[in-house]
């Protein structure tokens, strides 16, 4: 029998980040995925993530952000309401700070979390993989993977594989979901005057658009719609839809003049109703997937798996990651933080989303809430995850 610290089920970014926590911490541990990595995209078809201030230190301190292929640092993000006056400007200056945030490639962050593996002793990783059965003996899990003749003993099982993980139902743990009846099309687009390092958020009558700085001349465009306008957007030619865009994003940002692939996902959070059981722990979208407008799923948790760190590192000798008092204790000192996230990120999304909120309201709104200095520095320490 092969003997872990902890195994992690699931090797996207949560899975990865976790894994070179334990790996540095020493704590054996073995990394189950069921896919290969896929083929790095050309910048205008990559997926991108925006990574907070805190999310940026955290990866500095684990010798990952140095390995991170051209991030793009945010310097402001600039709110506004289409047709209407209102807006909000938050800027990194105003913060003292050298960035609000920064805009990776989400296969770069996979290849930067890899290669960060690479050097780790501790840490063994299975791929094209998945667990074939488990059973729970008082103080470890015994485990069968496939491809693989040994058993494995583990005296902690993480479930990290994503919004719909299998071992969280296999575990029966039931998940709180909400709908928004939204749909995000995402695409990266060619803006003709660049963009300056400033994101933009914009209400929409019916939904936002937002467009965060990437490489060069490009820019992320996520924008949220209902299943109708989702399907048709995703169904329009290149030349059509940049129209859309311009449309939608008005003359301040200038001209979108070419587009790569489009994705549309639907909007929902989806939160466990319980994050761990005996030996067991929910991690990343398996224990919470938000909305994406707020960019807050990926950065909320690198701040749980920085709390696992911490709690190792305060432990001094080599403890039991898997008992009950690890588990409760890290559960308590997560509370505050990802129920705030949780609050504030649904807010954010029902208001995005229109609903009964006229223009002219949320127009209102956005002055008012520009003009409280206090107000406005906390929410913007909200997005920077300070
Ligand atoms: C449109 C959009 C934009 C977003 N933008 C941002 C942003 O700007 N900032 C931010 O912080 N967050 C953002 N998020 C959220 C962020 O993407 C997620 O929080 C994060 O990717 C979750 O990572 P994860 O590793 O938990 O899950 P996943 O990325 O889903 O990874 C799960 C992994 O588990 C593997 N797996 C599944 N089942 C098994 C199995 N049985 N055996 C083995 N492996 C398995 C899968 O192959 C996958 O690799 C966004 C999300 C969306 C949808």
């Amino acid at each position: 029998m092969l003997q872990y610290d902890c195994v992690i089920v699931g090797g996207g970014a949560v899975g990865l980040s976790l894994a070179i926590v334990l790996g540095q911490s020493n704590y054996k541990t073995l990394l189950i995925e069921q896919k290969v990595p896929g083929k790095i995209q050309d910048d205008i078809n990559a997926r991108t993530i925006a990574l907070s201030f805190a999310s940026h230190r955290i990866y500095s301190m684990l010798g990952v952000w140095e390995k991170i292929k051209d991030p793009i640092s945010i310097q402001e993000v600039l709110v506004t309401v289409k047709g209407q006056y209102g807006s909000s400007k938050l800027t990194a200056e105003d913060q003292e700070l050298p960035s609000l945030g920064y805009v990776v490639g989400t296969q770069e962050l996979e290849q930067a979390l890899e290669e960060t593996l690479q050097g780790l002793t501790y840490v063994d990783i299975l791929r094209p993989a998945t667990v074939l059965s488990r059973e729970a003996r008082q103080d470890a899990w015994h485990i069968s993977v496939s491809d693989m003749a040994e058993k494995i003993s583990c005296k902690l099982l993480i479930a990290a594989d994503g919004m719909t993980s299998q071992l969280r139902q296999e575990q029966q743990i039931s998940c709180q979901q909400t709908d928004y009846d939204h749909f995000a099309v995402m695409t990266n687009l060619h803006i003709e005057k660049g963009h300056h390092n400033i994101a933009y958020e914009r209400f929409l009558p019916k939904g936002a658009i937002a467009l965060l700085p990437w490489q060069q001349s490009l820019a992320t465009c996520v924008w949220t719609v209902d299943e109708m306008q989702a399907q048709s957007l995703v169904n329009l030619d290149d030349d059509s839809f940049l129209r859309e865009c311009q449309h939608q994003l008005g003359a301040r940002i200038g001209k979108p003049i070419a587009c790569g692939k489009r994705w549309c996902f639907p909007l929902k959070m989806q939160l466990a109703t319980n994050q761990m059981s005996a030996r067991f722990l929910l991690m990343g979208n398996a224990a919470h997937s938000l909305h994406p407008i707020a960019a807050q799923g990926l950065n909320l948790s690198l701040r749980d798996i920085w709390q696992i760190r911490s709690q190792i590192r305060k432990a001094k000798m080599h403890c039991d990651i898997g008992s009950v008092d690890f588990l409760e204790s890290y559960l308590q000192a997560r509370k505050h933080d990802q129920e705030r996230v949780i609050f504030i990120t649904d807010k954010i999304a029902r208001f995005m989303s229109g609903g009964p909120i006229p223009t002219w309201l949320r127009a209102l709104g956005l002055t008012l809430f520009d003009s409280l200095g206090p107000l406005k520095r906390r929410f913007t320490a909200f997005g920077m995850g300070i």
